[in-house]
């Protein structure tokens, strides 16, 4: 892919874990490579339509002088997360930071963390059954079209859902949800676990009602098995209520089971 990169940039910084490195400081060299599927500025010979590498430089500058972080691989994903939202011409930055000063004692050539920042597509599913279903569903989708590191590219229309799990409750309003982001997955699970909160989420009974449920379906190249989080998530071939809207954005062409009632509300919000 089309790569420019800028590399062993000398820093200094107070990165470190110890007391003596956070109060006298090191030197840091960062390497990094930003990859573009397209890069107009390689046909159009102007700077506007590429990365200034000036500007990049800066940034990373400032971040490593001020940043006061234990990890250097945590350094390289806040220079990671910052370069990429920058530039949206960006589809991956690699950031490799050495600390050829590191407190070990022994001899060594280097010591270096490298992190990759990457945009992916992700599918979130969404649900209420409690209030003002729907005023929820929006409030949801509004958070999550402000969070920093999130675009939404696509919605799918409302359906009204029969519950599954735990029947004496009322009728869901569900549907999906396309994002692209750079967050690393837990990052957004916890922002979702977040919205939930701030909506009125609380977790009684299990399966039970709720303002909005917000789960993470599917992420491009990501597959995780973990009590926290499991992507693709564990249970979504077995909701109709998941796969019709899922249908919706093109995302899924297999069977649905039936059985529990999904029915079209012709409610769609726009993106
Ligand atoms: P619920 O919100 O009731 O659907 O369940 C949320 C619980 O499932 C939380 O404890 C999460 O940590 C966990 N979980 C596991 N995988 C996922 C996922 N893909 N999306 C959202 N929550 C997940």
């Amino acid at each position: 892919m089309n790569r420019i990169s800028l590399k062993e940039m000398k820093l200094f910084g107070h990165t470190g874990c110890l007391p003596e490195e956070k109060r006298d400081g090191q030197y840091f060299y960062v390497s990094i490579d930003m990859f573009f599927p397209a890069l107009k500025g390689a046909v159009t010979d102007q700077l506007q339509d590429t990365v200034n590498y000036a500007e990049v430089y800066d940034m990373v500058q400032s971040l490593v002088e001020q940043s006061n972080c234990n990890l250097i691989e945590h350094l390289a994903y806040e220079i990671g997360r910052r370069v990429i939202s920058e530039y949206d011409q960006i589809s991956k930055v690699s950031v490799l930071v050495k600390k050829p000063g590191a407190p070990i004692d022994g001899v060594f050539e280097d010591m270096e963390a490298m992190i990759e920042v990457k945009r992916r597509e992700a599918v979130i599913s969404f649900g209420s059954n409690m209030g003002d279903r729907e005023q929820y569903i929006r409030q949801a989708v509004d958070l999550i079209s402000r969070q920093d590191g999130i675009r939404i590219k696509d919605i799918s229309a409302l359906y009204e859902t029969e519950p599954v799990g735990y029947d004496d409750q009322d009728y869901f309003l569900n549907g999906c949800l396309k994002i692209e982001t750079y967050l690393e997955p837990y990052e957004l699970l916890h922002i979702l676990q977040r919205i939930e909160l701030d909506l009125g989420r609380q977790r009684t009974i299990k399966n039970g009602p709720r303002t909005v449920d917000l789960d993470i379906l599917l992420m491009s190249g990501v597959r995780i098995d973990t009590p926290e989080l499991t992507i693709p998530h564990p249970r979504m071939y077995e909701r109709a209520f998941v796969l019709i809207p899922l249908k919706d954005l093109g995302m899924y062409a297999g069977p649905v089971p039936d059985g529990k009632e999904v029915l079209p509300t012709g409610i769609r919000f726009e993106v």
